[in-house]
């Protein structure tokens, strides 16, 4: 490997989290399909059956970045994935990290944190251990002589609209200028002095990402959640971190529907996803043909897959039962394509 692979190589890290078997899938008595032998290895062993009605294991085996079973911790995670991206936003870099795969893996407990009160020890997500860290390198002699300011913003996109979760979800326009600035016109920035203003925040807008929908769950699972913080100098830009919640990849199958609003939402879905892999791939290579401008999601981040300094890392995340078994294996597809080049 050359420096420069390396530096390729870097750019993107692309793992893979499962979380525990709950109750539910306990009481159901649901076969755990998942192994992880190594810290880079996932295993999905598939209930198959042959002609002859024998019924057999087929194995899969995939390799990503880390693979982290279900006894890894938030802050483990994100001291793997998250944590080295802190560092690129101080050096004037864009960093993007996003949680992927069906509802009910573990995106929101990840990135978000769990403040329901049932995992009490590491109930902070990576929404608040980054901000947690940006306050502490702001603290350091090299960066502290720059002056820099924090900001952060949390919007939400669904069915190809942007709104505004600090702003009591108010519906926001996406412009584009001739240089092909993207700007998220009146979108909220508030300023952040510390990890308090931040918790703050985000619970300010996951009030009001769920508000007004009967099952908070199935709102979030059609939506992306994007917060991001960012680093100013002077006014000026100088660095900024997007963290992600993605809308539930399974949605993207729902194209069948019988359901008119429901198929458009997963159409849109599906595009958006399929659009993101593509703009990760290209990551930093000016590749002509980025389809930035294919979603919404990724027209917004554009600024975010371009330039010498633009890191990202996804963290796929999977339900270990049997039942899941077809949606992880997609999951598990679409985290190695991101890789792949
Ligand atoms: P998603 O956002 O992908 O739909 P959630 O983050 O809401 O999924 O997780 C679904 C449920 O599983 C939640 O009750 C959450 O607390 C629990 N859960 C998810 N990941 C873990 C984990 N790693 N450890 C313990 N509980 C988890
Ligand atoms: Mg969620």
């Amino acid at each position: 490997l050359t420096t420069a692979d390396l530096i390729e190589e870097h750019r993107i890290c692309v793992c893979v989290r499962s979380r525990p078997m709950n109750k539910k899938e306990l009481a159901m008595k649901d076969l755990d399909v998942i192994t992880i032998p190594n810290k880079d290895v996932v295993m999905v062993h598939e209930p198959k059956q042959k002609v002859d009605l024998t019924r057999y294991l087929e194995n899969q085996t995939f390799r990503f970045d880390y693979a982290f079973d279900d006894t890894t911790t938030n802050d483990m995670v994100y001291r793997f994935t998250a944590r080295p991206l802190v560092e690129t936003i101080f050096e004037r870099g864009m960093a993007t990290c996003f949680a992927y795969g069906q509802t009910g893996s573990g995106k929101t407990h990840t990135m978000g944190g769990d403040f329901s009160g049932k995992n009490q020890d590491c109930s902070k997500g990576i929404y608040a251990l980054a901000a947690r860290d940006v306050f502490l390198m702001l603290k350091k002699p090299n960066y502290k002589k720059l002056d820099l300011q924090v900001y952060a913003t949390f919007f939400e996109i669904y069915s190809g609209k942007v709104f505004d979760l600090l702003n009591r979800k108010a519906k926001l326009r996406v412009l584009e200028d001739g240089k092909q600035q993207v700007q998220v016109v009146g979108l909220q920035e508030r300023e952040v002095k510390g990890t308090e203003d931040v918790l703050k925040l985000i619970e300010v807008g996951n009030g009001c990402r769920t508000s007004g929908q009967t099952s908070a769950n199935a709102h979030s699972s059609r939506s992306h959640a994007v917060f991001q913080i960012i680093l100013r100098r002077k006014g000026k830009m100088h660095g900024k971190f997007s963290l992600i919640d993605l809308a539930g990849n399974e949605r993207g199958a729902d194209t069948s529907s019988a359901d008119r609003q429901t198929r458009l939402e997963g159409a849109e879905i599906n595009k958006s996803l399929l659009a993101l892999k593509e703009c990760i791939r290209a990551l930093g290579r000016n590749k002509p043909h980025t389809p930035f401008r294919a979603s919404k999601l990724t027209q917004v981040l554009r600024d975010s897959f371009i330039g010498e300094n633009s890191r990202t890392c996804m963290i796929a995340t999977i339900s270990p039962g049997m039942p899941s078994c077809e949606n992880t294996l997609n999951t598990l597809r679409y985290a190695n394509r991101v890789k792949e080049f």
